[in-house]
């Protein structure tokens, strides 16, 4: 079986050059992946319903007006909607519905037998976004969007890994009352945006499926990999999902400007090995990947090229 790379062009519609977050960071990958066997893929645009899964009606009718439409008195640069450091232009919508548009391809492959595992270069990325409120770069919860379409697909057990370096707030939140998805999240604490604490557990119908493991500055790939056997895959052994999703960040490589953890790009390829054995185990190696942070070229390029190539294995 292969593994399916899902890619749009209409990522490059979201750029600001100076920005850590920008179009280079996807483009560098492609390069970077060119001689690994993979299928390369379209990404699709996710549709509305799909979005609203997640997301409510209001907030997708806001997104998707041009960036500075004056409402009222207002600019729909609103520092309440976007945080600061989130830069928003007329084609961040286009750009958005693809980004997420890539992991319900990624999941539309595998469903149909297509590829036994996928990653779907998905930017702007998504895990920051809250149901109502962009955030951390991201507009749209890809992850998450993904997560409940797999689910309509007959994936009903979700199990999501997120390894950014950054607590992924908005996926938590969307899924922390809910038992069918399992949020389980390893970031550099403290660290923006300051959720993720590891009494952070689920509550209702999800208390227990979400678990934050909370990484102090300067963690290496040792100790990383030391988690990832002793609480990580044991919470997959127990959780027994239909399919793995991964909040794919490369934040925490040692070389990356935003955060401080001190992980290898080797690492990336070892946490991927583990991943395949506990989906091989328990889900017909069913895994996808889908970006999030990463914001040292090299350092992303390198740690997504050892993810892939152990992937594609
Ligand atoms: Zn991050």
């Amino acid at each position: 079986m292969k593994t399916a790379l899902v890619y749009s062009e209409k990522h490059k519609l979201h750029n600001d050059a100076s920005h850590p977050e920008n179009a280079e960071r996807v483009e560098a990958i492609l390069k970077a992946v060119k001689d690994i066997p993979l299928i390369h893929l379209n990404a699709r645009k996710a549709n509305k319903d799909e979005i609203l899964k997640v997301h409510s009606d209001e907030y997708y009718e806001y997104l998707s007006k041009p960036a500075f439409e004056v409402i009222g008195e207002l600019t729909r640069f609103n520092p309440e909607v976007y945080s600061g450091d989130t830069y928003f232009t007329d084609a961040t919508f286009e750009a958005a519905l693809y980004s997420a548009g890539s992991v319900l391809t990624a999941i539309d492959v595998i469903a149909e037998g297509k590829a036994s595992n996928a990653f779907a270069l998905s930017r702007p990325p998504g895990h920051h976004a809250e149901k109502e409120e962009a955030k951390g770069f991201c507009f749209f919860n890809n992850i998450a969007i993904a997560a409940r379409y797999a689910q309509s697909k007959g994936f009903k057990k979700v199990f999501i890994l997120d390894f950014d370096a950054h607590h992924g707030n908005g996926t938590q939140h969307i899924f922390y009352e809910d038992g069918s998805v399992f949020y389980c999240s390893t970031h550099q604490w403290p660290l923006y945006p300051g959720t993720g604490k590891a009494d952070e557990t689920g509550e209702g119908k999800g208390k227990g499926f979400t678990l934050n493991l909370p990484l102090k500055a300067g963690t290496g790939s040792k100790e990383y990999l030391k988690l990832m056997q002793e609480k990580i895959i044991s919470a997959i052994d127990n959780f027994k999902p239909d399919i793995i999703f991964v909040s794919a960040g490369f934040d925490a490589h040692k070389d990356d400007p935003l955060g401080g953890l001190n992980l290898d790009e080797q690492c990336y390829g070892k946490i991927t090995e583990m991943l395949k054995k506990a989906a091989e185990k328990r889900c017909n190696g069913k895994i996808i990947f889908s970006l999030e942070g990463g914001y040292n070229i090299k350092a992303l390029t390198r740690s997504a090229l050892e993810a892939l190539k152990e992937l594609s294995l």
